[in-house]
């Protein structure tokens, strides 16, 4: 039994390893330990433990761990694959993985080994990653567990291979370290919430599984100029930059032609993809010049982050290769589009169903409003904390800036349905005709057709015709947070919903239907002042929204404080997703990253004045100073010479503006430095330095206007954005 497998992965002719495909179907998920991969290289019965562990979360047993390891391993060493990792996601929200070797000495020969042990968990020693207090390094233990449910793959460098295993890494109190673990809490609490609900409607539905399709923006920049800016290289975004005479004004960028030299790098990472089983499908010009997107079809919501961020890293490692940067930054640019990271979500049942989709038929229509309106409900009811989850630092830029959301959290969801929900609050009586009981008068209009021309791009969260579209997510941000935070709520809300209506149907001796659209009544009265179909990036809205008491919480650390809110710690805790403490930890890592941010960038503004900006207005005034000394000598009237002394006066006061801005932000820095208590150290951060920026912009920005174009030394907007 026990080296079954290894016998079945050698009883096959060695897998030609190449990057030669003739067609999309050869080389997609060539490099994924996929179903199919599973079924060659694991027996018969290991194949299905697997697959049970992996459709219900059974638990692998050590003898069937052991088993997949040495298919695993075998299917990974005949791609070439050298080493193998526990790949995760920790608290800072980039990727992890800490390589190891399959072989082994042995005497003087070099064995391969891969135990089951080895695949299911791991102790990386992480002492130095984030864990917001909840691990004192000198107890440094955390594992790394393998999560079944997202397949294990080869990732490809050019001089090696790897193969890497998801995993959720976690202490050894089992407290969450990561943003996997709690993700995988939400959907299978989100499952058993809604398949509850789901039984009103259809009795064979036994799993609902959160689904997301990720739309990510980004920018590119040519790698030699982005080497040239400390902003750049440092922050991600460009901290100082006089706007391009042409940006994105003439609105030509947006659905044009990729240009060959960026068209190249998106087949060469798509292909990468691709074989990662990553199913990219949609890749166009984004609104500013040199701004893009790429989309892939829609995932169970556990993979599709995952794909994710493992494209994001592929994004940038394949850039490298065309002499490319990849800025994920939501604000790499001052006075254009930032970029951001559609997040569409839905819920879709094992039997097939959308269940976002509008119905054809009375039943899937209430079916429909049911879900429809529990989302609007658990939205309008955690909003903040959805705004928690998508703070940070650099979406702060973005968020009520140039094309991109407000900080407030609304709902758009189109005429069609806002009328269908006005129907339904009124209790609008069936139409003429209908059959079944007069007072579900909604449920009988047989087919909601949603007009999908409807589109509102200025919503954080908008229905797209068959599924919720969160916009609100920076580019830069792990969807696992905001998914885990959307997922909770909505499980939150079902639960409610199904005690409430239970209720009605109980002591109210009310019809199921009846008991449905009373309940989603009372629903949309408490929750309609979130749904919102105007212009929200007007000044109105924000005027409005103040009106009906909506937050508007501008900056991360006023944003972050939902996270340690009574009303969160209590549906938290209850649902068995984050402890108090788990969440005051989290709390605590997302401010002292938003504190290191902005002191990074306080810093880079510092030194890019002093050693770049200052200099180059000083070499001109010297220049200018020495042209009027000459003119003078030469006899020109005080007329002929006024127009170096303007310039020279207007180059030395934005100089000496910018010199004292800049010593101001750096006092107000070094005080907030000081302060021990990291809640007060972020607002401080906010209120004192960050708040200095773009004054201090204002007067670089006017200096690279003034200054003699081969004195400055940081390449320009027009040369950053222009990608020829
Ligand atoms: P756009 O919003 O730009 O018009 P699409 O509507 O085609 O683009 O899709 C955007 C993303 O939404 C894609 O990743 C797509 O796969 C995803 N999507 C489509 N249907 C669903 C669904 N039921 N659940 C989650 N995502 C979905
Ligand atoms: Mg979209």
């Amino acid at each position: 039994m026990r080296f079954k497998a290894l016998e079945i992965a050698q009883s096959r002719n060695a897998v030609k390893v190449t990057n030669d495909f003739s067609t999309i179907q050869e080389m997609y998920a060539c490099n994924v330990f996929n179903d199919e991969s599973m079924q060659t290289y694991l027996d018969k019965e290991t194949y299905k433990s697997l697959k049970a562990s992996i459709k219900d979360g059974t638990k692998i047993s050590r003898e069937t761990a052991s088993q997949i390891a040495v298919g695993m391993k075998a299917w990974a060493m005949e791609r070439g694959v050298s080493h193998y990792t526990h790949w995760f996601q920790p608290l800072t929200g980039t990727t992890a993985e800490k390589h190891d070797s399959f072989f082994e000495p042995d005497g003087e020969r070099a064995v391969s080994k891969f135990s089951g042990d080895a695949l299911v968990q791991q102790e990386p020693d992480a002492s130095s990653l984030p864990s917001g207090g909840l691990r004192n390094t000198f107890e440094a233990r955390g594992y790394t567990a393998w999560d079944p449910s997202s397949p294990a793959f080869i990732y490809e460098n050019t001089s090696g291979k790897t193969l890497c295993i998801p995993t959720v890494f976690v202490s050894y109190t089992g407290e969450a370290l990561d943003y996997k673990a709690p993700l995988l809490k939400s959907i299978s609490l989100l499952d058993k919430a809604a398949m509850d609900v789901c039984q009103y409607f259809y009795n064979d539905v036994k799993k609902v599984s959160p689904s997301l399709g990720v739309e990510q923006e980004y920018f590119l920049v040519d790698k030699a100029l982005f080497n040239q800016r400390p902003d750049l290289i440092m922050c991600g975004r460009t901290l100082f930059g006089y706007s391009a005479a042409k940006n994105q004004q003439m609105d030509d960028h947006y659905f044009g032609s990729i240009p060959d030299r960026v068209f190249n790098y998106m087949v060469d990472f798509e292909n990468e993809a691709l074989k990662l089983g990553i199913p990219l499908r949609t890749r166009h010009n984004e609104v500013a010049p040199g701004q893009y997107e790429c989309a892939p079809q829609f995932e169970e919501i556990n993979l599709a982050v995952d794909h994710n961020q493992l494209l994001m890293d592929l994004m940038d490692e394949v850039a490298n290769r065309h002499g490319f940067k990849a800025l994920f930054h939501e604000k790499p640019f001052g006075g254009m589009n930032g970029s951001g990271k559609h997040n569409n979500w839905s819920l879709m049942t094992d039997t097939g169903i959308n269940l976002l989709s509008p119905g054809n038929n009375p039943l899937s229509n209430l079916s429909f409003l049911t879900f429809f309106v529990n989302t609007i409900k658990a939205f309008h009811d955690q909003a903040d904390l959805i705004r928690a989850s998508i703070a940070s630092a650099s979406n702060d830029h973005r968020l009520g800036a140039n094309e991109a959301p407000p900080a407030i959290m609304s709902i758009f969801i189109g005429s069609t349905l806002t009328k269908v929900l006005e129907d339904l609050e009124n209790n609008v009586k069936a139409k003429k005709g209908a059959t079944a009981d007069k007072t579900i008068s909604i449920a009988q209009i047989p087919e909601i057709l949603v007009d999908n021309t409807d589109r509102n791009r200025t919503s954080p969260f908008a229905f797209t015709g068959n599924k919720f579209e969160l916009r609100a997510v920076g580019s830069s941000k792990s969807c696992a947070s905001p998914m885990m935070v959307l997922n909770t709520a909505m499980a939150n809300q079902l639960i409610t919903f199904k005690e409430d209506v239970d209720a009605l149907i109980g002591s109210k001796k009310m019809k199921k239907n009846e008991a449905i659209l009373s309940v989603l009544r009372g629903y949309l009265k408490e929750s309609k002042r979130i749904l919102f179909e105007g212009n929200g990036y007007g000044d109105k809205w924000v005027k409005d929204a103040k009106g009906l008491g909506l937050s508007n919480l501008r900056d991360t650390p006023s944003a972050l404080g939902a996270y340690v809110s009574d009303s969160t710690v209590e549906m938290m805790s209850k649902l068995g997703i984050f402890t108090k403490e788990e969440l005051t930890a989290r709390y605590h890592i997302e401010l002292e990253d938003y504190v290191k941010k902005v002191q990074i960038e306080g810093r880079i503004i510092d030194d890019m004045t002093y050693t770049q900006v200052l200099p180059a207005a000083v070499k001109y005034q010297k220049i200018l100073a020495d042209n009027i000394i000459a003119m003078k000598g030469a006899g020109m009237a005080k007329a002929q010479i006024d127009a170096s002394l303007e310039i020279l006066e207007e180059v030395s006061g934005h100089a000496n503006a910018l010199k004292t801005k800049v010593d101001r932000m750096v006092e107000a820095r070094k005080k907030a430095n000081k302060m021990n208590d990291v809640e007060k150290q972020a607002k401080a951060y906010s209120s004192k330095v960050n708040a200095e920026f773009d004054d201090i912009r204002y007067h670089a920005d006017k200096l690279e206007r003034l200054v003699d174009d081969s004195l400055w030394t940081i390449p320009k907007y027009r040369e950053l954005l222009h990608i020829k």
